[in-house]
């Protein structure tokens, strides 16, 4: 796959805008709101903005979105909603994943977005022995409502004869693209010859090589289309990230700032006021230093800019509008303060370097609570960030734990308490079913 088959493409470095919605404006079920809130999930991102309501809708849908930007939930949410609101529960959805690893990844999601509703998903999926085998095919006769499956696996047990799909309303392709690279045509189209016509069919996929829309077109009926543009990190970047605590930040900016060979530099701050914290205190050590941030009226700011352009100022520090439109040449480092808080700012803040193919150094920070952004970050990236050892004097650096949040679940409690919990087909056995 090369990058440029990526099907679209932030044009002048601008992003596209949505109307600010929240998860409450999809008049999703308590029980599912609930669930998000548990995930930790503040806001939709931009593919769950423009895809769940479509899916609300029952349209048919071809989504182009990489890993990273909320995909997953994209389609689990309305599809859990819905799930959760009809009447016919029976083997409902069917979601198709290239591998193993992607099916486990989806049913985790599913887990935890239906804390709170009594939804059964399973994950089915080749490799493990005779016995997993046969635990996957009784849990399915048992009815589960959701199926995460790869499609060999699923062909296998098709063969077996004895699931029926006949009351299935959602077929959902994920990373439609990676399965038709890995040679899964004919299998899917063989697997979707079980199902009834008469459904929903969601296809995702990084990229819109003409095989997809081929694809798309045998398969989908009458499709509304989206598309999340993410372009990529230049090769140019040298990427790096430093795991500390919030009182290490400063004196790790001052040490990185002290460095001369860096003659141009942005240092991008989540608010206002640490930015004007810091512009103070940056200022105070002797750094030629401005902020820039929206209290400060729009003639300061073009002042200061021109001062940054003409290399007058050697330090910019601002919040992130900073990250978009601004067009400088021979920025040669990015300090990511704080972490972004969403993937797609990583990108555009990071893109302020190595512009026009010259090289660049980012440099983020992330503190013990924003491990899981770092793990967004390089889910949509597609790759890890160098981790950078702190320096001795500034003491211990925290572990890389992104998962720790999780731990603090909210657990149900009163009428929505399930008193059973999913198992995956492993776990049956050792509880004797
Ligand atoms: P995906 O693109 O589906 O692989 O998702 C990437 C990561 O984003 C996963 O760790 C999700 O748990 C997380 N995620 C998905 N939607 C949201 C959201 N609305 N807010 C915060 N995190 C999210």
């Amino acid at each position: 796959m090369s990058s440029g088959d990526f099907c679209c493409i932030f044009r002048g470095g601008l992003t596209l805008t949505f109307a600010p919605l929240i998860f409450k404006d999809f008049h999703f079920t308590p029980e599912l709101l609930d669930g998000l809130d548990a995930m930790g999930f503040e806001k939709p991102t931009p593919i769950q903005q423009q895809a769940i309501p479509l899916i609300l809708e029952n349209h048919d849908l071809i989504a182009c979105a990489q890993t990273g930007t909320g995909k997953t939930a994209a389609f689990v949410l309305p599809i859990l909603h819905k799930i959760f609101t009809s009447e016919k529960r029976h083997l409902n959805t069917l979601i198709i994943a290239p591998t193993r690893e992607l099916a486990l990844q989806i049913d985790q999601q599913v887990e935890g977005l239906s804390y709170f509703l009594r939804i059964s998903s399973i994950p089915v999926y080749g490799g493990g022995d005779g016995d997993a085998f046969v635990q996957q095919k009784r849990a399915l006769e048992q009815g589960a409502e959701l199926v995460i499956a790869t499609p060999g696996r699923l062909i296998a047990l098709l063969n077996s004869g004895q699931i029926r799909f006949s009351g299935l309303q959602h077929l959902v392709l994920d990373e439609a693209d990676r399965m038709l690279d890995m040679g899964f045509y004919s299998d899917i189209l063989k697997i979707i010859s079980y199902l009834p016509a008469d459904r929903q069919t969601i296809l995702f996929s990084a990229t819109m090589p003409p095989n997809i829309r081929k694809l798309a077109s045998k398969i989908l009926r009458d499709p509304k289309e989206v598309n999340i543009a993410i372009s990529k990190p230049a090769e140019g970047i040298d990427q790096q990230v430093y795991l500390l605590f919030e009182n290490q930040k400063k004196a790790l900016l001052k040490s990185i700032l002290a460095d001369e060979k860096y003659k141009s530099i942005i240092v991008f701050a989540s608010t206002k006021e640490n930015v004007k914290t810091l512009e103070k205190d940056l200022a105070h050590d002797g750094f030629e230093i401005k902020g820039f941030h929206s209290d400060l009226e729009q003639a300061e700011r073009e002042r200061i800019m021109i001062g940054f352009k003409s290399r007058k100022t050697r330090i910019i520090i601002g919040t992130d509008i900073l990250s978009r439109g601004i067009d400088v040449e021979g920025i040669d480092l990015v300090v990511n303060y704080d972490t972004p808080p969403d993937p797609e700012d990583y990108i555009h803040r990071i893109g302020r370097t190595a512009r026009a193919e010259s090289r660049g150094t980012a440099i983020t920070f992330v503190n013990e609570k924003d491990q899981r952004k770092l793990r967004r970050i390089e889910s949509l990236i597609g790759r890890e960030v160098s981790r950078q050892t702190l320096p001795e004097a500034l003491g211990a650096a925290p572990e890389y734990n992104p998962g720790a949040k999780s731990e603090h679940r909210k657990k149900p409690s009163g009428k929505n308490k399930r008193n059973f919990r999913k198992k995956r087909p492993d776990q049956k056995k050792s509880d004797g079913r």
